[in-house]
């Protein structure tokens, strides 16, 4: 048995050899990632040793995203697809299953442990996918990355380790900066209402309470009795700001602005939040570090707290 293995291993190597000549480094990896933010997070990882294809592109909700038949060749094309999981992609998740059986397919949230996960009220027995919004949470997937990676391409499992523990500092920095901003907001004015549930692993982390007007997933509308619900508390709970996600439609948010003021309360639009997607590719706000940055210091200064209009880093352009 074991001679049998060690053959097949010799057989294996000298295919790899015949591959990559001696001297040159082995072609990249061809990934495909569901969303920008997966994208962002295997590629910190990956560097220059993976291309990477994303499906769902900037400011598009990935609840209702449905695949392209070019997003299916290549993700039956690529060594492997990481994806968020936890019904984050529904329109892919039977697709994903089937691809399972001859494909490396990574569902990053569902390889975080239970006891950190929130439930999902719309599917019992789920957890809330939104798991970006707790950047300790998020951090902890680089090194899961890593091992997957590392298993595609072992010739490079120190730099994947490496790039990892390099962007788990920048995040760990990233967080203290959250924190720090977060707790300027006054306690009273910890109120966080958006669009959708994005929010929850954000609220329970950093001491806010999140109302979303859609629920977990935009897959389900919201009715008007939700919104006459919201109306009247924004108003008894005289919140100063709601906020709009860039990646879903705002009537349900203005309704309830509309509704609001309607009752002679004070209330402004205090921002354009990202939730389920990152600003355009390219820019600071195209990435995880600026997405949080831009969210966090949007979300204080709307509320009552201080935080540097150019954000953690400065970096931040158009921020009221
Ligand atoms: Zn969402």
């Amino acid at each position: 048995m074991r001679r049998r293995s060690l053959l097949h291993w010799t057989a294996a190597t000298l295919v790899v050899a015949a591959r990559a000549p001696a001297g040159l480094p082995a072609a990249p990896l061809r990934l495909v990632a569901t969303t920008a933010l997966i994208a962002d997070l295997v590629g910190r990882v990956a560097g220059d040793r993976a291309r990477l294809q994303v499906l769902v592109g900037e400011g598009v909700d990935p609840h209702t995203y449905r695949p392209t038949r070019a997003d299916i060749v290549a993700m039956r094309r690529a060594d492997a697809v990481f994806a968020n999981g936890f019904r984050l992609e529904a329109q892919l998740e039977g697709f994903l299953e089937e691809l399972a059986r001859e494909r490396l397919v990574v569902r990053l949230a569902e390889r975080l442990p239970e006891e950190r996960l929130l439930a999902n009220p719309t599917f019992p027995g789920r957890f809330d996918p939104h798991v970006w919004m707790e950047v300790a949470l998020w951090r902890s997937l680089a090194s899961i990355v890593a091992r997957e990676l590392a298993r595609l391409d072992p010739s490079a499992e120190r730099v994947f380790f490496e790039r990892a523990r390099d962007y788990e500092a920048e995040l760990e920095r990233l967080e203290s900066y959250v924190r720090d901003v977060l707790a300027t907001v006054p306690r009273e004015q910890r109120v966080l209402v958006t669009a959708h549930d994005a929010f929850g692993y954000f609220g329970r982390a950093y001491s806010f309470e999140v109302i979303g007007i859609q629920g977990i997933s935009t897959e389900s509308e919201a009715g008007l009795a939700d919104i006459e619900r919201l109306v009247r508390l924004v108003v008894e709970r005289r919140i100063p700001a709601v906020f709009v996600e860039t990646s879903v439609a705002e009537r349900n948010v203005m309704a309830i602005v509309e509704g609001a003021r309607a009752r002679g309360h004070r209330i402004r639009i205090g921002g354009r939040l990202f939730s389920d997607s990152l600003g355009a590719p390219g820019t600071y706000e195209g990435t995880y570090i600026g997405m949080i940055d831009h969210n966090v210091t949007t979300i204080a200064r709307a509320l009552g707290g201080e935080a540097p209009a150019g954000g953690f880093q400065g970096r931040l352009n158009g921020i009221e």
